[in-house]
């Protein structure tokens, strides 16, 4: 049996380890993510880990080779351990949200820069800024979200962590959420091409965030941020 991502909502309930709800278990991935980014993981929420993986999948080798590193708990052993646990972690899905890695939000803070320089540019003097939704207490990473001036947002899911983690597909979830809460606050398409008057959606094109516009066959009208 595969475990399901984190963020996919699954009631699995663990039946073993010493982890008793699968609320628990996200939070023990998350000390374990942290710890091992670290380079310091703690041996029993490791052996904890390890054991929970193996009750499912006997023969995993990470989990085998992560159970016995964590119960030699060797400071010589440390690095290893560490990888393992990140490797053992990256392959069942776990995703890393805001608390894990601070610099995820970052990155997808500095896309929302440029699309309020895009708001600018298209005559909006307002600013939009980046929200994060409330943590509510389950064990998936909360996404971020696009709020207006005057407390818009978009109907959409908002802004996944994964996408800090990397700066094309910032700009476009930024900018693509940003849209759809500017577009409920001004009652109206944003950003417009100006050669057709057709409202522009964010996109990724020829490895850059750009404006698309589907106007003419289709073209780029500009970067992200730099309308
Ligand atoms: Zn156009």
């Amino acid at each position: 049996m595969h475990r399901p991502g984190l963020h996919e909502g699954s009631s699995l309930v663990l039946h073993h380890g010493g982890v008793d709800d699968y609320a628990d278990f996200g939070r023990l991935c998350s000390a374990v993510y942290v710890a091992a980014r670290a380079g310091a993981v703690d041996c029993t929420a490791a052996f904890d880990l390890a054991a929970s993986w193996l009750e499912d999948d006997p023969q995993d080798p990470d989990a085998t080779e992560l159970a016995t590193l964590s119960l030699d708990c060797a400071r010589a052993g440390q690095p290893r351990m560490a990888e393992v646990a990140l490797r053992l972690l990256a392959a069942h899905d776990f995703r890393p949200g805001f608390a894990e890695e601070p610099g995820l939000l970052a990155r997808l803070e500095e896309a929302m820069d440029m699309v309020n320089r895009d708001l600018a540019a298209t005559g909006v003097h307002r600013r939009c800024r980046l929200r994060v939704h409330d943590d509510d207490g389950l064990n998936w990473p909360v996404n971020a979200y696009v709020e207006t001036w005057d407390g818009y947002r978009g109907t959409a899911q908002g802004v996944y962590p994964g996408s800090g983690a990397n700066p094309v597909w910032a700009l476009v979830d930024v900018a693509e959420d940003g849209q759809d809460a500017v577009m409920h606050s001004l009652w109206a398409a944003w950003p417009l091409c100006p050669v057709h008057g057709l409202g522009a959606h964010a996109r990724e094109h020829e490895g850059a965030a750009v404006w698309w516009c589907a106007g003419g066959g289709g073209h780029a009208v500009t970067p992200v941020g730099e309308w």
